[in-house]
């Protein structure tokens, strides 16, 4: 059994999805189909709350853009012009809508609520798609399945609760050649929605694969696997083939959004392989990440972090701010505190003390401080641009330094042209 989980850009037209159902097919073994909201959806629907309280006009354009959005797929996958799971479940959606209307707030469950028809809507064409391409598969309500704390927005998932549901999922699959589910979604103790946090359908599979005791879990998404950087900001960033669990946890951990910081506690803990591909180049192998660890000296991947906040204090971190925030880096000395943040909505407000914007480049791999390779390119490059300031995260596996958002981009590209582009470092 494996799962195969799809992100928003590989789902977001009919021919995406298409190519989507070719990477399904070509699996001999049962398979648990974790996906996305279509690309744009998610984005829409966080902004509805308070726009249903500020813009009305707004909120009823961006539900019909919703609703124009999943009528053209429809037409265009399953060649109808009406399919009645949809419209139920969109005026669902716009029910929920004009009851926050009405209210005048929303609750944070609300809002997760709103939040999780993305990827209902996904599911359920697609789920009939795989159907009329004679397919027996099932769609499943995945907040059933996987159990929550009550934290709405960045869930964290209940291991024992969530494990016990494994075997009706194994036995399902048994019985059908698919189960689709959705990601990002999860359920607390009373059986209200919950979210895994943004780009969070990457951890939904990891969960389902450890639930189902799956042989690999496949991520599929825009880009070949994972890279020396952001593709979007370096073209010239190189494929990594193969990464430890480690490795890759300290890349998304600095926020390289090509796979969601929690995904592989779960494998991890399961030991199951996770392959990253390419939906659109499903020749490509893509980057497999495993067990096995090597500790050469290595550097293999830079990290763009933009708008985190780093905050100079002598003040304790109250629970609200340890709540709202992730800390990525925090150090004291002399009762001088320096903590830099992820940068979350309200939580600038919060904060004690002197607090600076900046962009964070984080340097990853293994022993990167033995690296003179490294030592050498810094210096020629920090001789060029002031204002930055070294740190050591993770230990000896990645530094970092902040820097203005004027200079980060510019900067990334110099440091992985000195670094990947010319000969390797030691
Ligand atoms: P999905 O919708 O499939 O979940 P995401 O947009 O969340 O896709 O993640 C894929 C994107 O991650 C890529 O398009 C790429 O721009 C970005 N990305 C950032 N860092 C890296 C990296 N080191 N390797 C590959 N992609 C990266
Ligand atoms: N649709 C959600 C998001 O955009 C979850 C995901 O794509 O992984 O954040
Ligand atoms: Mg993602």
């Amino acid at each position: 059994m494996i799962v195969m989980k799809f992100g928003g850009t590989s789902i977001k037209d009919a021919s995406a999805m298409k190519q989507a159902y070719k990477a399904i097919v070509n699996q001999s073994k049962p398979s648990l189909i974790v996906l996305s909201a279509c690309s744009g959806i998610t984005n829409m629907l966080v902004s509805l709350p308070d726009l249903l309280l500020s813009d009305k006009n707004k909120a009823q354009e961006f539900l019909d853009n919703i609703y124009a959005h999943h009528t053209k797929l429809i037409e265009e996958l399953l060649s109808l012009k009406n399919f009645p799971a949809f419209e139920t479940t969109f005026l669902e959606l716009r029910d929920f809508c004009e009851g926050i209307a009405i209210l005048g707030e929303y609750s944070d469950s609300n809002f997760a609520k709103l939040v999780s028809f993305g990827e209902w809507f996904s599911t359920i064409i697609f789920d009939e798609f795989c159907r009329q391409m004679g397919k027996n598969s099932i769609l499943i309500d995945s907040s059933k399945f996987i159990k929550t704390n009550d934290n709405f927005l960045a869930a964290k998932y209940l291991v024992s609760e969530t494990k016990a549901e494994g075997q009706k999922l194994a036995q399902m699959l048994n019985q059908y050649d698919l189960i689709i589910a959705q990601g990002f979604i999860g359920s607390n103790q009373l059986g209200k929605i919950t979210l895994l946090g943004r780009g969070g359908s990457d951890f939904s599979a990891a969960i389902f694969g450890e639930m189902i005791k799956a042989s690999e879990i496949q991520i599929y998404t825009d880009v070949d696997g994972i890279m020396s950087t952001d593709p979007r900001v370096v073209p010239n960033a190189l494929q990594l083939h193969k990464l430890s669990f480690p490795q890759v946890r300290r890349l998304s951990f600095f926020g390289a959004k090509v796979i969601h910081p929690d995904t592989l506690l779960p494998a991890m803990e399961a030991n199951i392989p996770v392959k990253i591909l390419n939906t659109f180049n499903q020749s490509n192998p893509g980057t497999t990440i495993v067990a096995e660890y090597s500790d050469e000296i290595e550097i293999q991947s830079l990290v763009l972090k933009r708008d985190c906040l780093i905050n100079y204090t002598k003040e304790t971190l109250t629970n609200t701010i340890i709540e709202k925030s992730r800390i990525l880096y925090s150090s004291e000395s002399d009762g001088q505190r320096i903590v830099i943040f992820e940068n979350m909505p309200d939580l600038r407000n919060l904060l004690e003390g002197e607090v600076e914007e900046t962009d964070i480049i984080a340097i990853c791999g293994n022993n990167v401080n033995k690296s003179t390779g490294l030592l050498r390119v810094m210096h020629t490059l920090l001789t060029h641009i002031a204002g930055i300031e070294i740190f050591t995260g993770f230990s000896r596996h990645a530094i970092f330094f902040t820097c203005h958002k004027d200079y980060s981009e510019k900067l990334l590209l110099m440091l992985h042209s000195g670094l990947f582009e010319t000969k390797r470092p030691d």
